[in-house]
């Protein structure tokens, strides 16, 4: 009597069991029926003098093709205004008429205030009107060369940020400097698009502005992006290190992204204001993780110019910037105590300094 009451309760339990599977079943299918498919979609294109990338996510392919036309054709309309080397460009219009004041757009003026004010916080490491400079030496170009000293020199004493002057919307120089806002315009303008794409309600992104970095909301494996470091002396896409980044942008710094050799000296693109040359700086590379990604990109050119030394000193008057510095030989890493929880360093044969942590 027991036994066949006991042989009815586990039949029932079965029964509920499989009952139970069922709906499950059901109800996975239903949802993934009800629930909108997540999207990806990837554009990449050669601007601002490099190749820039945009990968979003969404659920609808048709907003999505929109949002990344809208893009791109954004980035196309900050070139037209901000680079040296389309003549028509604001920037080319304030360097053709000297100690003029030329009306330009808010942009243009947002853009040169930033840069003065990055100008005036790295004492001139890092300076807008680097311009005669880079004309001089046009590395990058097909006519790039080392210039003659006196060149050099001349060009140099109309290296001037303090000459520049911003009222309202008139921009004015003095009578020799030359804007060129190529250390600030890609963290800039990445900015820009940040705001863009949040406002046009995109809750997942990656700008790649020629590897200035800015990730929006959640990884489609996330939570976190997990964006590798270039490693200074390796091939490109050999990382040094992986940080995770969330709603930021990750800008790096280094010599070797554009060069030209001459008898064996390798002659790059960042240059010291204070010497006009190639800056002979005692790092490879810097990294500037920060929600602001035109100070992202200021802050690393001038970081770079600085070197080591001063750069620890800068970092340690300014603690609120987060940075990551490599030695020359990278062997040496240095890194800001806040970065030390969201980093991971690749290459074993690097030591890693973590620098203003107090509990070190
Ligand atoms: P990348 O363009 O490779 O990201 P940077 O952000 O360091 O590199 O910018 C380098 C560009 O900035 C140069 O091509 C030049 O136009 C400009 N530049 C070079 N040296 C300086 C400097 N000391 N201050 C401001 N701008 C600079
Ligand atoms: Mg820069």
């Amino acid at each position: 009597m027991n036994q066949s009451k006991e042989i009815i309760r586990l039949k029932k339990n079965t029964r509920n069991t499989l009952l139970l599977l069922v709906t499950m079943l059901l109800l996975a299918s239903w949802l993934r029926f009800v629930m909108p498919k997540s999207v990806k979609l990837e554009r990449e294109s050669y601007k601002l003098g490099t190749v820039v990338r945009l990968t979003v996510y969404g659920t609808d392919e048709a907003i999505l093709e929109k949002t990344a036309n809208d893009v791109m054709e954004e980035i196309t309309r900050y070139e037209n205004i901000f680079s040296v080397n389309i003549p028509t460009s604001e920037i080319s219009k304030i360097n053709d008429t000297p100690q003029t004041n030329v009306r330009v757009s808010t942009e243009t003026v947002d853009a040169i205030t930033d840069s003065l004010k990055f100008a005036e916080e790295t004492d001139g490491m890092f300076d807008p009107t680097i311009g005669p400079i880079v004309r001089l030496w046009r590395i990058g170009t097909e006519y790039a060369r080392v210039p003659e000293k006196e060149e050099i020199d001349k060009a140099l004493s109309y290296v001037d940020y303090k000459e520049v002057s911003v009222k309202g919307n008139m921009v004015r120089t003095g009578e020799k400097q030359k804007l060129d806002l190529g250390g600030i315009a890609k963290g800039w303008i990445t900015d820009r698009l940040t705001e863009k794409l949040k406002k046009d309600g995109i809750h997942s992104a990656l700008i790649d502005l020629g590897g200035n970095i800015a990730v929006i909301g959640k990884a489609p494996k996330g939570p976190t992006w997990r964006l590798g470091l270039q490693h200074p002396n390796k091939s490109r896409g050999e990382y040094f290190a992986v940080v995770n980044a969330m709603n930021t942008s990750v800008v790096t710094s280094g010599p070797y992204e554009r060069f030209f050799e001459k008898n064996n000296v390798r002659y790059h693109h960042i240059f010291d204001p204070f010497s006009g040359y190639p800056a002979n700086s005692d790092l490879a590379s810097v990294t500037i993780v920060s929600k602001n990604s035109g100070q992202a990109d200021a802050l690393c050119t001038a970081l770079f110019v600085m070197g080591q030394k001063k750069s620890l000193e800068f970092l340690d008057a300014h603690k609120d910037i987060q940075a990551v510095l490599v030695a020359k030989d990278a062997k040496k890493v240095f890194l800001t105590a806040g970065l030390k929880n969201s980093i991971t360093i690749k290459d074993t044969s690097m030591t890693v300094e973590v620098i203003g942590d107090f509990k070190n």
